[in-house]
């Protein structure tokens, strides 16, 4: 049996149109004689009556009182409405159907409420529906818990649903159909001239969705890598192929050659920088710095230590309690907020003299000043404010030649 997952996001079912070319969709690969699965997010986005983050607002004015576990229940409506909906809509068109909850189909998590981890899958249930010429619909985002509790994976989680159910189920393939043409060398929101990029390594794409680029959850991607499950990112309202995620060839094969440096520009807002250092009682103490941050689970990004001072970032909702926190052990702090981490990826860009040159020279050309910058070897990182992220995404896209 060759099995296929197709995976649909929250806009791919807000609309009656938008469920019909979803139904296309599974007919298609029917025919091409693959067994379905469908996995299927809460239907559209915050205000959409279903919607996770709509649910999740009604929980708003009990604030202490409220109970995870219980949260979990009230967040998994969302994928129990819109999986049934597109299971009757699938058996209206004359294919048998059947539709599975997170638990019915086998998904097991652990008891973290609101960010559980899938433990194991017991596919059996489906297979047997897939060998029936049933297509199977799943809930995506939850799973259960080994006392039956209802479990919800977090952000991004029904990307993950559905490439851990094509790992449990040997799939050939996993589609993420979203409502953009696949994965773009930038998010089209802010670059208008961005391009669906045809091939990925999983590792770039990784790369790029831990660094803000949200199209495809960066969990999903691991857990295809390890299974060497390929995936494509492909757009609900077109037959466009969109963006293939598999093993690279330049990654096992030294001689292999890549023609691009860089494949794709993400970037995150709401960063905050800090400039930490003595004063006449208390001197520059890195270690004191870094573990006082830990201690308080602040994460920390763009790390610099000299001998006089540290720089570095954090999340701007923690930058208050870092700040307070590093007055209070006697050091000097400077506090520059409304930063933005713009990240340049490229597993093509190791060991190429002139990318970080050609960063500068075009940001400098818009009279956009760096604040920070770091690299590794498939991606450089420059931090700017936020003021002018938009402006700087455009100019490095454009600098190395993304939009062509
Ligand atoms: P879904 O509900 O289908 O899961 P998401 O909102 O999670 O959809 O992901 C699709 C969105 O990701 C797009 O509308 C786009 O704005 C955004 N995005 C950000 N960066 C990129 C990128 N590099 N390529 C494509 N889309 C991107
Ligand atoms: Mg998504």
């Amino acid at each position: 049996m060759r099995i296929i997952v197709q995976k649909f996001g929250g806009t791919s079912l807000s609309t009656s149109q938008a469920k019909e070319h979803v139904i296309q969709h599974i007919k298609r690969e029917r025919d091409n004689g693959y067994a379905v699965v469908v996995v299927v997010s809460a239907i559209g986005r915050r205000g959409d009556p279903y919607a996770t983050d709509t649910l999740l607002d009604q929980l708003q004015p009990y604030g202490h009182a409220i109970d995870l576990k219980e949260r979990d229940m009230l967040l998994s409506c969302g994928e129990l409405i819109s999986a049934t909906l597109i299971g009757a809509q699938i058996r209206a068109e004359g294919i048998p159907a059947l539709v599975l909850s997170g638990g019915e189909a086998g998904i097991e998590t652990d008891e973290e409420y609101g960010s559980a981890k899938i433990i194991a899958i017991k596919p059996e249930r489906i297979l047997k529906a897939l060998e029936a010429g049933h297509v199977v619909v799943v809930t995506g985002f939850q799973g259960m818990t080994k006392h039956g509790a209802v479990t919800t994976l977090g952000r991004g989680g029904s990307d993950t649903s559905a490439t851990a159910l094509g790992a449990a189920l040997k799939a050939e393939i996993v589609d993420i159909y979203t409502d953009v043409n696949g994965i773009l060398t930038a998010d089209p929101k802010l670059v208008s001239d961005a391009k669906p990029i045809a091939q990925v390594s999983y590792a770039e794409i990784c790369h790029m969705a831990r660094e803000g680029a949200k199209v495809v959850h960066p969990r999903a991607v691991e857990i295809a890598q390890q299974a060497r499950i390929p995936v494509r990112i492909r757009s609900t309202f077109s037959n466009e192929e969109g963006t293939l995620v598999q093993d690279a060839a330049w990654e096992h094969n030294e001689h292999a050659v890549l023609d691009r440096h860089v494949t794709g520009i993400a970037y995150a807002k709401g960063i905050t920088q800090l400039y930490v250092s003595g004063t006449d009682e208390r001197k520059h103490d890195p270690q004191l710095i870094f573990e006082t941050l830990a201690n308080h689970q602040i994460s920390v990004d763009f790390i610099n230590v000299s001998a006089s001072h540290s720089i570095f970032t954090v999340q701007a909702e923690q930058n208050r309690i870092a700040y307070t926190l590093l007055q209070e052990r006697g050091f000097h702090v400077l506090l520059n907020d409304e930063c933005a981490k713009i990240s340049i990826i490229g597993g093509g860009m190791n060991g190429q003299p002139g990318v970080m040159a050609r960063i500068v020279a075009a940001l400098t050309k818009e009279n956009i000043p760096i604040l920070q910058s770091a690299d590794s070897n498939a991606a450089i990182w420059v931090l700017v404010k936020e003021e002018y992220m938009s402006k700087a995404l455009t100019a490095l896209h454009s600098t190395f030649d993304l939009n062509r």
